[in-house]
């Protein structure tokens, strides 16, 4: 591969000019959008305007006057479109963790005779984490957690479990499951399932509806770039929506405003709020999702597996990357929209590989992660990310002692 022929794969790509609506520092390569979805400029001015204005000028009357109260809402029904939802599906609220309480606790209602929660050994640990305390609050007689790898899930669908809970991307290999195939043979057997879609939304097509999903939850900071510990969101398929879930805050009431000491669920996904939604986060949210508005995600997709062929190709080519192992499956259809690769000194490499200006993590115990965001990520990036990461593998550079204390996040 010549860098001429990245220059005309630059050229050529549909998407080059989305990168102009990202704050980004020109010499930094972010492989990390996976993780922290960089800043979308529309959001400063939005952030801005809240803290000055709305919240500065107009106090409490914002609730009303600049619709503080329906965010949760109108925030979910832009991410709809983005995972293959129709209306009244998506609303966006909480973390990951305490969406997915919501809907299991929904989920098993609705397979109230059985007891097992199916997942992955190697999900994402808050997934299970969350299982694991549910099944210690309501006895494993209600609710039990079964683990098993990504290759058994199909032949482990039985009648003895209640809900099947997948991430639709593995975090750290990037493997991608097939939601359609996994849903319909789940249903077969009486199964609901809930899919976490923290690597799929804003990565690659998804198609809810089509896929008859039940239940789904996703994340806001990852590739939707809602900032840091921004609003999550949850998918109640309308068939479900009749079904409760125990936190009975007072934002899921049919009539919070009435302050009825009596706990009335709103008739709709809005059973699912809780409390008082982060008006900050949530409007930082909303600003940034205005950068899909007409963005094709079947050419994000495409370049997204472009980009990702393009850096296992160049690590290939070059002798001194031999030490990189490759985790991710080399079928781009069968991945999301990152790599991972095993080394010893992963840690220390993605240190070095930082201080040159190529942002990478690092994911217990030896992993080098690389998440590849289609919207601000130039194939020149990738030409140039693997050069730094020879150079650092090369020099050796990476035994350095500094390279090699660990921080509190990876
Ligand atoms: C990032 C991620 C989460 C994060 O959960 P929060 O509760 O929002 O912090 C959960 N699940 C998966 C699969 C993730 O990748």
């Amino acid at each position: 591969m010549k860098f001429a022929d990245i220059e005309v794969l630059d050229a050529n790509d549909p998407l080059a000019k989305k990168r102009e609506l990202f704050s980004l520092d020109e010499n930094t390569i972010y492989l990390d959008g996976n993780s922290l979805g960089a800043l979308p400029k529309a959001v400063k001015s939005r952030i801005n305007d809240v803290v000055e204005q709305q919240w500065g000028r107009d106090l409490i009357k914002s609730w009303n006057q600049h619709n503080w109260i329906d965010l949760p809402q109108t925030v979910g029904e832009k991410i709809a479109p983005l995972i293959g939802a129709g209306p009244g599906q998506v609303i966006c609220c909480d973390s990951i963790s305490v969406n997915l309480f919501k809907v299991l606790c929904s989920a098993l209602q609705l397979n109230s005779e059985r007891s097992v929660v199916l997942s992955t050994e190697d999900n994402f640990p808050t997934d299970l984490y969350m299982v694991q305390g549910l099944s210690d609050l309501l006895s494993t007689q209600r609710c039990q957690l079964r683990t098993v790898s990504e290759e058994e899930i199909a032949s482990s669908l039985d009648e003895s479990v209640a809900v099947l809970m997948l991430t639709q991307v593995n975090f750290r290999t990037g493997s991608l499951l097939d939601m359609q195939h996994l849903t319909s043979l789940a249903h077969e057997k009486g199964i609901i399932v809930v899919w976490d879609l923290a690597h799929s939304a804003g990565a690659l097509p998804v198609e809810l509806d089509k896929c008859n999903a039940d239940f789904a939850v996703g994340c806001g900071y990852k590739y939707l770039n809602g900032g840091p510990g921004s609003p999550a969101f949850l998918y109640v398929a309308k068939r479900h929506q009749s079904t409760r879930q125990p936190l009975n805050g007072w934002m899921g009431h049919s009539q919070p405003f009435t302050f009825n000491p009596d706990y009335q669920a709103a008739e709709s996904i809005h059973q699912y709020l809780v409390g008082t939604p982060s008006i900050l986060a949530m409007s930082a949210m909303d600003a940034a999702l205005d950068v899909w508005n007409d963005v094709d995600m079947g050419q994000v997709r495409a370049k997204s597996i472009e980009l990702a062929d393009l850096f296992m190709q160049l690590v290939d080519e070059r002798p001194t990357l031999k030490s990189l192992k490759l985790c991710s499956t080399r079928k781009g259809n069968d991945r999301g929209s990152q790599l991972a690769y095993s080394h010893d000194n992963a840690y220390a490499i993605c240190q070095a590989l930082i201080e040159k200006g190529v942002i990478a993590d690092f994911r217990a115990p030896n992993i080098l992660r690389l998440g590849f965001t289609p919207l601000y990520t130039s194939y020149k990036d990738i030409w140039n990310a693997v050069g730094y990461l020879s150079e650092v593998i090369e020099s050796e550079e990476f035994l350095k002692p500094q390279y090699n204390m660990k921080a509190k996040v990876t």
